[in-house]
C-alpha cells in the first residue's frame, strides 16, 4: 500500500507546529504493522495466540516478541514456557505453531477457554545470564536451582521490559 506524503500537508503541517515538534520523525505514528492494538494486548495477556514460530521477531538481546512487544513462548505439550531464543526453540521448525503470551503472573493461557501452569526453561535463562543464572559453574548451581523455584516472569520483565520494546535490533 502507497500512503500519500503527509509531510507538506497544511492541518499536519499547523499540527506539528504546535506539538512544537519541527521534523516528522519528531513524533512516531501509530503503524499497526509494527505496534500492538489495544485489542492485541489484551488479547495476547488474556487468551495468548496460536502463531507459527517464523512470524515471531527474534529480538537481538536474544528474546521474543511479536511487534513491538516481548513474549512468552511455549508449545501446548510441553512442560516448559520460553523467554528467549533458547537452544530448545532454536531446534524447532519455522512452522512449528506455538502459544504466545504477555502475561506476567500466573498461569499461562491456551486460547479463550484453556490454562496451563508451567515452568520457565533453564536454557532460557542460562542463555540471558539472567541474575547471574549459570549451571555450568559448580559454584553458581545452588544459586541457579533456587533461581529457577522462586523466578517470577513479573520481575523478568521489569529487567526485559515487555511493552513497548524500542530501539532493539532483531536478528
Ligand atoms: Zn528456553
Amino acid at each position: 500500500m502507497k500512503l500519500p506524503d503527509f509531510t507538506e500537508f497544511e492541518p499536519f503541517k499547523q499540527l506539528r507546529l504546535s506539538m512544537k515538534a519541527r521534523k516528522a520523525g519528531h513524533f512516531e505514528l501509530f503503524n499497526p504493522e509494527k505496534h500492538l492494538t489495544g485489542r492485541e494486548r489484551s488479547e495476547l495477556d488474556q487468551q495468548g495466540r496460536l502463531v507459527s514460530l517464523h512470524r515471531l521477531r527474534r529480538f537481538a538481546d536474544d528474546t521474543w516478541g511479536l511487534k513491538n512487544s516481548r513474549l512468552v513462548i511455549y508449545r501446548a505439550e510441553d512442560h516448559d514456557y520460553h523467554l528467549a531464543q533458547c537452544e530448545v526453540t532454536q531446534g524447532w521448525e519455522p512452522g512449528q505453531q506455538v502459544w504466545v503470551t504477555s502475561r506476567r503472573t500466573g498461569s499461562l493461557p491456551l486460547g479463550p477457554q484453556g490454562e496451563t501452569s508451567r515452568q520457565v526453561c533453564a536454557h532460557c535463562l542460562q542463555l540471558l545470564g539472567y541474575k547471574g543464572f549459570d549451571l555450568n559453574r559448580n559454584r553458581k548451581i545452588a544459586y541457579s536451582k533456587n533461581l529457577l523455584k522462586v523466578f517470577s516472569r513479573d520481575e523478568f520483565f521489569q529487567v526485559y521490559t515487555l511493552y513497548p520494546v524500542q530501539g532493539v535490533g532483531e536478528r
